[in-house]
């Protein structure tokens, strides 16, 4: 089969190379892919900015049908459209793993980067990870699970998010779409906020009704603070992973009121730290899903209160992967996804 992989270490391109198809060991299922997204991660692999163990296959935002099943699992999953927890590997006994956060374990390796991803036309993981996902989803769409997984973890476990609060989610990307539809299901009076570049991806946004704005990074932070805007908002959530919007971010919370972090930064960024400490904010951070968020995120889904469709802005076969990564890198439509069984 053929599959997108990172061959060497160090930055540099991956390369699409032909790979045996996996067999499922014991405890494992095999999922014959629909959709994998691509997302930042993704570059920074490239870029060798995320740790990752060659050659694998990367991929981590991954949807299919279970199509094959090792010894001990239930087969009630065959033919199940599923999207997998990405932590394939974890030590299982650390403070991290007993407490429900694999992401956080030191020995974890996850698919797209520690262990073969979805970038594939199979994947094999164990069955603990798979989800079951609601009949009738798009199973090109689905591969957006992943990330709603993620900012259910910021937003929901524990919930920074209180009906009537007034949310801005900066960032117009997928995972932005995505806070800002959780945010709104929480009972959130949302805007999502991008910038001019942002035009189209805002658009889409309206179309699934969210409240939009435009933002010029960082003259805007100055006219805000000058309308009253700043420190007014009850929960702010920065998807961006952009310096210049985490200054504006905290600038815009009421004392008292969230700022959450949910884009990847930099080790080191410049803050107006001393804003959290006279407005006693809470800051909260997140770094990948949790079990218990994928859980939620998939009962939102059954009760339709997330859209993942609109989001999906092109699907492409595997031998296309360049143009599918330009599109991210160029910040072209929201989610792009590649599908094997279009090659
Ligand atoms: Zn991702
Ligand atoms: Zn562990």
């Amino acid at each position: 089969m053929l599959a997108l992989r990172k061959l060497t270490p160090g930055a540099g391109e991956p390369a699409l190379a032909d790979v045996p198809v996996p067999l499922p060991g014991p405890g494992q299922a095999r999922i014959a892919v629909t959709a994998a997204g691509i997302c930042g991660t993704d570059l920074h692999i490239l870029h060798d900015e995320y740790s990752f163990r060659p050659p694998v296959t990367m991929g981590h935002e991954v949807a299919g049908i279970v199509d094959a099943l090792g010894d001990g699992v239930d087969p009630a999953w065959l033919a199940a459209l599923v999207a997998p927890e990405t932590a394939f590997r974890t030590c299982g006994i650390c403070r991290w793993c007993r407490t429900g956060r694999p992401m956080l374990c030191r020995e974890r390796l996850s698919i797209g980067s520690g262990v073969d991803g979805g970038f594939a036309a199979y994947l094999v993981v164990p069955a603990v990870l798979l989800h079951r996902l609601p009949a009738g989803l798009d199973d090109q769409a689905a591969a957006l699970t992943e990330p709603l997984a993620c900012v259910c973890n910021a937003l929901l476990d524990p919930p920074v998010v209180q009906p009537g609060d007034r949310v801005v989610v900066i960032g117009a990307g997928a995972v932005g779409m995505l806070a800002a539809q959780v945010a709104r299901a929480a009972g959130g009076l949302v805007e999502l906020v991008g910038t001019a570049a942002d035009a189209e991806r805002l658009a889409v946004a309206r179309t699934i009704g969210l409240a939009t704005g435009s933002i010029d990074l960082p003259a805007d932070r100055d006219r805000l603070a000058a309308e009253g805007g700043a420190r007014s908002i009850d929960v702010v959530v920065e998807c961006a992973g952009v310096e210049a919007a985490t200054r504006m971010g905290l600038g815009l919370v009421r004392p008292g009121g969230h700022y959450v972090q949910v884009g990847l930064l930099p080790g080191e960024v410049r803050l107006p730290f001393g804003l959290v400490v006279v407005g006693e904010l809470q800051v909260r951070a997140t770094f990948g899903s949790s079990p218990a968020s994928w859980l939620r995120a998939v009962a939102i889904l059954e009760a339709g209160a997330v859209q993942l469709k609109p989001l999906v802005s092109g699907a492409l076969p595997l031998r296309d992967w360049r143009q599918a990564f330009t599109r991210l890198e160029e910040r072209t439509g929201i989610k792009t996804v590649l599908d094997p069984r279009l090659d």
